[in-house]
Formats: structure tokens, C-alpha cells, sequence
């Protein structure tokens, strides 16, 4: 048995789910497939938090364009009247679950990051219900089950969760291995588990993946395929570097800090529950399903060029921490740091020098962390820095720390290309580096690292 997860990004149109569907009839039968929320909704449903906080008139608007956006893909995929009636029934019970909480949002005034994850969470559940209808009307067993039928377990944390294993898999073991058949599409909604308690927690944006590798894991499938609108990891962003070129292979170390830094493919968690099993993961497109996208597996194999992939991102910002003796006084560290977890912002990374804490953050995070730092009484550092106008690349491939020079052809090579690296960081991981550009001579840094390493050697102008 495999594991199937479809992307929001392909759930996007009736045709293209059609397609989908179409695909599902040859290859579901006997699998369990995961699904994200179709395209866009979970954005509509964060969104319409706010909307629905503001003016209670907002929510009709609000449960009218849901409704009918899911409306209209299913008219047109359950052409069966008593599946389409069955379909219509489960939905609405849903949809006013939905709208119960946003009028509960309105009156008491808040978005409590309970109500935040479990309205968050309805875009999957309708998804679901919807192949599963759609795949019963083209004569196929289907069903669906919830996590919360099926105990899918986590540690409670809103937003963030992490899935208790071994209880997940005991549960699976009796609530949903034994309903299923080989003959039977499994549908489940990713995103999200219940706690103990039976709060419904999110895995963070793009969670589905991470839903995936655990049903794989705890289901003992041996196999998780991701299906997307894409082949699977590149050599570099291909809006900067046209000609990057599939990886087809990748260890898990590799797929997990391109996944932190850089390409969007996959949630930076996903390769957690897949770990300790060893179990391998195949990225499809939908486009072309046989064509062979990027694998992940347990193998840990150096390419010859040693750099598998150049990636970027500009979504982070530096705090710098300006303090004298950094390196040989007490406990600075360790107030900085406490002082941004207090205020909930996550530290990406960091770099410490005698005089400077350099604090890699989300640039969403950048102005609280400046004013949680602020607020430090009394103060342990002389000055404070935000900058904003940087990137990072990080190179990644396995065996980079051990193969000497490999740094030092990244200088060269923006050297030559006249781009200036602000700085360096070798990671905790011994398969990426990390270096901190200008953002406007990103493009120019990733080009002269990339056709270093991957040819022909060139320069942007
Ligand atoms: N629908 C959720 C999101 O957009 C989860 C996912 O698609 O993986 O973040
Ligand atoms: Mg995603």
C-alpha cells in the first residue's frame, strides 16, 4: 500500500480536479490518499477571520462564497443525484459547524489560536468529502474518515503540532487499517490531528505533506507519493536560473533544508515521521505522472559536484545583537533568546562572534523582535541593528562539509561576478551553507554560485 497527497496547488478548477479523479481510477484503489484544501481556501477561511471579527454581517458573504466555490466542482464531478443529494447533506452539516464559529469569533471577539486552527482546518475536511463523493460517482469504492475518527494524535500545540506515533499508530491499527480494502480509495483531510483533549491542532501552513508521512508512517505504507504541479526539487528557483535542472534524487537531510530555506516543495517537517522507517518519498506531477520526478530516500549520495542545489530566500531579516564579549560573558545568549521565545518568534539561526549576536528571523518577525529586545531591562547588549534588505542562499548536498575548497569556490565565484557575500554561515548540518546577500544582488549571486557549479560559467549583467 502507498500513501497518495494531492497538493492544493493541483485541486485548482474542475477540469484539472477532474483530471485528478480521472488519475485516482487507475492508481487509487487500495491507497490512502491525503488531500489539502482546495486551491486558495484556506487562505479565504484565514481571511475571513478578520472579516467576520469586524461585522457579523460579513459571514453570510463569507459561507456563501465557500460554499458555492465547492459547489461548482462538485456539480460537476458527482453526476450520480443520490450521491450529489448524500454530498449536499454531509456538506452543509459541515458548513454550519463553520459558520457557528465565526459567529462565535464575532461575539467573543477574538481569534484565539483555537478558533484559528480549527476553522483552518474545514478546507480539508470539505475537500475530502468531495472526492470521495466524486470518485463514488464514477463507480469507484471510496470513503472518507477524519483524524479525529481515526485518532490522529497530537502534542496540542495550536498552529504548530507535532503527532504522537506511537499512540497514532495504535489507533490506526483499530479505527482505520481494518476498513480498509484493496479495492477502496481512502480519503483523508491533511492538515491538521486532535489533541488529547480532542482540540483540533494544525501542522502550520503547507502541513498536508506532514499529515502525509505520518499516515505513511503509522499506516506501514511503504511508499509516499506527492502529487503536484511540479516535477519535484531543482537545481535553483527557475524564475532566476531558466535552465535548473531536476534533482532525482535527495536524502532526507537534503529535502529537509531545502524545504526550511528556499524551494517551497515540500513542509520543512515532512521527512520527520519518515526517518526512523527509512521510507522513501516520490514527487509526481500530475501533469505527466510518469515522468520521474525527485526521490527522497534514505541514501545518502554525494553528487559529483558535491552542490545539489543553490536555493534562496528573501523572506528573512537579521538582528544584530552588539554586546562586548559576547563569547566570554555569561548567559547573554541565553537572555536574548529567551527574551524573542517569550514574545512567540522563532530563531532560524544564528551566528556569534565576541562582539555580535547575528539572529536570523522570519522578516515577518523582524519589528517584534527588535521590540521584544527592546524591552530587555536591564538591557544585556550596547546596540541593536535590524536589517531588512538581505537574503539568504543556502548551497545544499550532501558531503559539502567534508569536501574542502567548496566554500571557497562560492567566493570566487561571486567574486568574479563582482557580488559581495555579507556573510557566512556553516549550519549545524553537515549537508548546507548558508550565505547572506544583498536582496538586490540576489539574482546575480545565485547565477554566478549556480553556473559555478552546474555550467557554463557565466556572470549576470
Ligand atoms: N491547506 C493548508 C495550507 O494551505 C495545508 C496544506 O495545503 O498543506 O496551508
Ligand atoms: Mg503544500
Amino acid at each position: 500500500m502507498k500513501v497518495i497527497k494531492i497538493g492544493g496547488g493541483c485541486l485548482n478548477g474542475r477540469k484539472t480536479i477532474a483530471e485528478i479523479i480521472g488519475l485516482l481510477e487507475q492508481r487509487g484503489p487500495g491507497n490512502i490518499v491525503v488531500v489539502s484544501a482546495l486551491y486558495g481556501i484556506t487562505d479565504l477561511l484565514i481571511e475571513s477571520m478578520q472579516a467576520a471579527l469586524e461585522d457579523e454581517k460579513a459571514i453570510p458573504r463569507i459561507m456563501s462564497r465557500i460554499r458555492s466555490r465547492h459547489l461548482l466542482v462538485a456539480r460537476y464531478l458527482i453526476l450520480d443525484a443520490a450521491l450529489m443529494k448524500q454530498f449536499s447533506r454531509d456538506f452543509s452539516r459541515s458548513l454550519i459547524q463553520l459558520e457557528r464559529l465565526y459567529y462565535g469569533l464575532n461575539f467573543t471577539r477574538q481569534v484565539t489560536p483555537r478558533l484559528h486552527d480549527i476553522i483552518s482546518s474545514f478546507g480539508e475536511r470539505f475537500s475530502a468529502l468531495l472526492l470521495a463523493a466524486a470518485m463514488q460517482s464514477r463507480g469507484i469504492k471510496a470513503a472518507y474518515r477524519l483524524p479525529q475518527d481515526i485518532g490522529l494524535v497530537t502534542d496540542g500545540k495550536f498552529g504548530d503540532a507535532t503527532v504522537n506515533m506511537r499512540q497514532t499508530r495504535l489507533n490506526f491499527s483499530r479505527r482505520l487499517l481494518p476498513m480498509h480494502t484493496s479495492r477502496q480509495v481512502l480519503f483523508l483531510p491533511g492538515f491538521y490531528g486532535v489533541s488529547e483533549q480532542g482540540e483540533v491542532t494544525t501542522f502550520g501552513r503547507g502541513g498536508s505533506d506532514y499529515s502525509a508521512a505520518v499516515v505513511t508512517a503509522a499506516t506501514g505504507a511503504d511508499l509516499l507519493e506527492i502529487w503536484k504541479d511540479v516535477d519535484g526539487f531543482l537545481s535553483a528557483d527557475p524564475r532566476f536560473i531558466p535552465e535548473a535542472m531536476l534533482i532525482p534524487e535527495l536524502s532526507y537531510d537534503e529535502a529537509a533544508e531545502l524545504s526550511y530555506f528556499g524551494a517551497r516543495i515540500l513542509h520543512p517537517r515532512t521527512m520527520e515521521p519518515l526517518r526512523a522507517a527509512r521510507l522513501p518519498v516520490a514527487i509526481k506531477n500530475t501533469v505527466d505522472p510518469d515522468r520521474p520526478g525527485s526521490r527522497i530516500t534514505p541514501d545518502r549520495t554525494v553528487s559529483d559536484g558535491v552542490v545539489k542545489s543553490v536555493a534562496h530566500t528573501t523572506d528573512i531579516g537579521i538582528l544584530k545583537v552588539h554586546a562586548s564579549g559576547v563569547g566570554a560573558r555569561r548567559g547573554v545568549l541565553g537572555r536574548v533568546a529567551a527574551g524573542l521565545a517569550g514574545s512567540g518568534i522563532n530563531i532560524k539561526s544564528v551566528v556569534t562572534s565576541q562582539t555580535c549576536i547575528s539572529l536570523l528571523l522570519a522578516s515577518e518577525d523582524l519589528d517584534a523582535g527588535e521590540k521584544a529586545l527592546r524591552e530587555l531591562s536591564p538591557s544585556p547588549f550596547r546596540r541593536l541593528e535590524a536589517i531588512r534588505d538581505i537574503a539568504l542562499i543556502s548551497i545544499v548536498g550532501e558531503g559539502l562539509a567534508s569536501r574542502a575548497g567548496v566554500a571557497a569556490r562560492c567566493f570566487a565565484a561571486t567574486a568574479e561576478c563582482r557580488v559581495n557575500i555579507e556573510m557566512i554561515a556553516f549550519g549545524p548540518s553537515p549537508v548546507a551553507m548558508y550565505f547572506i546577500t544583498r536582496k538586490q544582488e540576489l539574482k546575480k549571486a545565485v547565477a554566478a554560485i549556480h553556473s559555478h557549479f552546474f555550467g557554463p560559467a557565466r556572470c549576470l549583467i
